[in-house]
Protein backbone atom coordinates (compact mmCIF):
# COMPACT_ATOMS: atom_id res chain seq x y z
CA UNK A 1 0.00 0.00 0.00
CA UNK A 2 2.73 2.20 0.99
CA UNK A 3 4.93 1.49 -2.32
CA UNK A 4 1.65 2.35 -4.06
CA UNK A 5 0.75 5.41 -2.22
CA UNK A 6 4.50 6.69 -3.44
CA UNK A 7 4.04 6.11 -6.80
CA UNK A 8 0.67 7.45 -7.10
CA UNK A 9 2.37 11.21 -5.20
CA UNK A 10 4.49 11.31 -8.04
CA UNK A 11 2.36 11.06 -11.32
CA UNK A 12 -0.61 12.99 -9.74
CA UNK A 13 0.31 16.58 -11.10
CA UNK A 14 -0.12 14.71 -15.28
CA UNK A 15 -3.22 12.62 -13.86
CA UNK A 16 -5.33 16.20 -11.65
CA UNK A 17 -5.82 17.67 -15.31
CA UNK A 18 -7.75 15.09 -16.28
CA UNK A 19 -9.32 14.81 -13.38
CA UNK A 20 -13.74 14.33 -14.21
CA UNK A 21 -16.12 14.07 -11.48
CA UNK A 22 -18.23 11.81 -13.91
CA UNK A 23 -17.74 8.95 -11.32
CA UNK A 24 -14.44 7.75 -13.04
CA UNK A 25 -12.65 5.46 -11.58
CA UNK A 26 -9.58 7.41 -12.53
CA UNK A 27 -11.28 10.25 -10.29
CA UNK A 28 -8.76 11.64 -7.86
CA UNK A 29 -9.09 10.87 -4.11
CA UNK A 30 -7.02 12.96 -1.30
CA UNK A 31 -5.54 10.64 0.93
CA UNK A 32 -4.82 11.69 4.52
CA UNK A 33 -1.94 10.79 7.13
CA UNK A 34 -3.68 8.93 10.62
CA UNK A 35 -2.77 12.91 11.52
CA UNK A 36 -5.42 13.96 9.45
CA UNK A 37 -1.95 15.39 7.41
CA UNK A 38 -2.63 15.63 3.59
CA UNK A 39 -0.26 12.83 2.12
CA UNK A 40 -1.15 12.32 -1.10
CA UNK A 41 -3.57 11.78 -4.18
CA UNK A 42 -4.92 8.43 -5.79
CA UNK A 43 -6.83 7.08 -8.13
CA UNK A 44 -10.55 6.47 -6.89
CA UNK A 45 -9.96 2.64 -7.29
CA UNK A 46 -6.79 2.79 -5.65
CA UNK A 47 -9.02 4.28 -3.14
CA UNK A 48 -11.95 2.14 -3.07
CA UNK A 49 -9.12 -0.92 -2.67
CA UNK A 50 -7.90 0.61 0.92
CA UNK A 51 -11.39 0.99 1.86
CA UNK A 52 -12.05 -2.34 1.22
CA UNK A 53 -8.93 -3.99 2.61
CA UNK A 54 -10.15 -1.64 5.80
CA UNK A 55 -7.08 0.28 5.62
CA UNK A 56 -8.59 3.72 5.36
CA UNK A 57 -11.83 5.56 6.15
CA UNK A 58 -14.00 7.54 3.96
CA UNK A 59 -14.27 11.08 5.14
CA UNK A 60 -15.96 13.17 2.34
CA UNK A 61 -17.71 11.91 -0.28
CA UNK A 62 -18.66 13.36 -3.69
CA UNK A 63 -22.67 14.27 -3.52
CA UNK A 64 -25.03 12.61 -6.06
CA UNK A 65 -22.65 9.92 -7.00
CA UNK A 66 -22.33 6.31 -6.15
CA UNK A 67 -20.06 3.81 -7.28
CA UNK A 68 -22.01 0.33 -8.12
CA UNK A 69 -21.38 -2.95 -9.16
CA UNK A 70 -23.21 -6.30 -9.01
CA UNK A 71 -22.84 -6.56 -5.36
CA UNK A 72 -22.29 -3.30 -3.86
CA UNK A 73 -23.05 0.21 -4.11
CA UNK A 74 -21.05 3.36 -2.04
CA UNK A 75 -20.81 6.41 -2.22
CA UNK A 76 -17.85 7.71 -4.23
CA UNK A 77 -14.99 8.87 -2.00
CA UNK A 78 -13.41 12.08 -2.39
CA UNK A 79 -10.81 12.28 1.41
CA UNK A 80 -9.74 9.14 2.90
CA UNK A 81 -7.98 8.93 6.11
CA UNK A 82 -5.54 5.58 6.56
CA UNK A 83 -6.13 4.04 9.59
CA UNK A 84 -2.38 3.92 10.74
CA UNK A 85 0.44 6.69 10.37
CA UNK A 86 2.67 6.39 8.06
CA UNK A 87 6.14 8.01 7.96
CA UNK A 88 6.39 10.24 4.45
CA UNK A 89 9.84 9.01 2.85
CA UNK A 90 10.20 12.18 0.61
CA UNK A 91 10.33 15.38 2.85
CA UNK A 92 12.53 17.04 0.65
CA UNK A 93 11.74 17.27 -3.01
CA UNK A 94 14.40 17.30 -5.30
CA UNK A 95 14.91 20.67 -6.71
CA UNK A 96 14.78 20.53 -10.37
CA UNK A 97 12.97 22.25 -13.63
CA UNK A 98 10.02 20.49 -13.57
CA UNK A 99 9.29 20.79 -9.49
CA UNK A 100 10.06 24.39 -10.19
CA UNK A 101 7.46 24.83 -12.93
CA UNK A 102 4.98 22.76 -11.08
CA UNK A 103 5.42 24.48 -7.68
CA UNK A 104 4.54 28.03 -9.77
CA UNK A 105 1.55 26.53 -11.70
CA UNK A 106 3.58 26.55 -14.75
CA UNK A 107 2.94 30.27 -15.35
CA UNK A 108 5.08 33.05 -15.30
CA UNK A 109 5.86 34.76 -11.88
CA UNK A 110 6.05 37.99 -13.27
CA UNK A 111 2.95 38.36 -15.76
CA UNK A 112 1.27 35.62 -14.61
CA UNK A 113 1.01 34.07 -18.28
CA UNK A 114 0.72 30.42 -18.59
CA UNK A 115 0.60 30.24 -22.55
CA UNK A 116 3.72 31.57 -23.37
CA UNK A 117 7.32 29.12 -23.71
CA UNK A 118 8.33 29.11 -19.90
CA UNK A 119 11.79 29.16 -19.01
CA UNK A 120 13.59 29.20 -15.21
CA UNK A 121 14.25 33.10 -13.80
CA UNK A 122 17.16 33.40 -10.85
CA UNK A 123 15.57 36.19 -8.93
CA UNK A 124 19.51 37.65 -8.19
CA UNK A 125 21.01 37.12 -11.95
CA UNK A 126 23.40 34.10 -12.00
CA UNK A 127 25.79 36.66 -13.43
CA UNK A 128 25.93 38.16 -9.90
CA UNK A 129 26.29 35.26 -8.23
CA UNK A 130 22.41 34.24 -8.07
CA UNK A 131 22.50 30.59 -7.05
CA UNK A 132 20.39 27.57 -7.67
CA UNK A 133 17.91 27.51 -5.22
CA UNK A 134 14.07 27.12 -4.27
CA UNK A 135 14.30 30.67 -3.14
CA UNK A 136 16.55 31.99 -5.92
CA UNK A 137 14.72 30.27 -9.12
CA UNK A 138 11.22 30.96 -10.37
CA UNK A 139 9.21 30.17 -13.65
CA UNK A 140 9.39 32.98 -16.01
CA UNK A 141 8.22 33.38 -19.68
CA UNK A 142 10.41 33.98 -22.48
CA UNK A 143 9.35 38.07 -22.58
CA UNK A 144 9.73 38.42 -18.82
CA UNK A 145 13.05 36.44 -18.42
CA UNK A 146 14.83 38.50 -21.52
CA UNK A 147 13.06 41.80 -20.29
CA UNK A 148 14.61 41.73 -16.63
CA UNK A 149 17.96 40.39 -17.66
CA UNK A 150 21.03 40.55 -15.46
CA UNK A 151 18.88 42.57 -13.13
CA UNK A 152 16.98 42.02 -9.69
CA UNK A 153 13.13 42.55 -9.93
CA UNK A 154 13.48 45.71 -8.06
CA UNK A 155 16.32 47.08 -10.12
CA UNK A 156 13.60 45.95 -13.18
CA UNK A 157 10.53 47.20 -11.79
CA UNK A 158 9.06 43.96 -12.18
CA UNK A 159 7.94 42.63 -8.88
CA UNK A 160 7.05 39.13 -8.31
CA UNK A 161 3.50 37.30 -7.82
CA UNK A 162 4.96 35.80 -4.41
CA UNK A 163 7.59 35.19 -2.65
CA UNK A 164 9.66 31.67 -3.88
CA UNK A 165 9.75 28.95 -1.74
CA UNK A 166 10.90 25.30 -0.91
CA UNK A 167 7.59 23.48 -1.65
CA UNK A 168 6.71 20.05 0.42
CA UNK A 169 4.38 17.50 -0.84
CA UNK A 170 1.14 19.60 0.07
CA UNK A 171 2.01 22.80 -1.89
CA UNK A 172 1.71 20.18 -4.68
CA UNK A 173 -1.59 19.05 -3.66
CA UNK A 174 -2.65 22.13 -3.54
CA UNK A 175 -2.81 23.07 -6.33
CA UNK A 176 -5.41 21.44 -7.56
CA UNK A 177 -7.98 21.57 -5.52
CA UNK A 178 -9.20 24.97 -7.06
CA UNK A 179 -9.99 22.01 -10.07
CA UNK A 180 -10.35 19.04 -8.26
CA UNK A 181 -12.73 19.41 -5.11
CA UNK A 182 -14.05 22.19 -2.71
CA UNK A 183 -14.44 19.70 -0.27
CA UNK A 184 -10.49 19.33 -0.07
CA UNK A 185 -10.10 22.60 1.32
CA UNK A 186 -10.64 22.28 4.68
CA UNK A 187 -7.75 19.23 5.08
CA UNK A 188 -5.50 20.97 2.85
CA UNK A 189 -5.58 24.07 5.23
CA UNK A 190 -7.23 26.56 3.18
CA UNK A 191 -10.92 27.26 4.97
ZN1 LIG B 1 6.00 36.75 -18.14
Amino acid sequence: MFKALRQEGSTFSTQARSYRTGGRLNAKVLVLNQSYEPMSVISARKAIVLLYLGKAELLETLEGKQLRSVSLAMPFPSVLRLGVYIRLPYKNIILSRKNILRRDGHRCQFCGRGDLTLTLDHVFPLSRGGEDTWENLVCACVNCNNRKGDRTPEEAAMPLRRRPMRPNHVTFIRQFVGTVNERWKPYLFLH
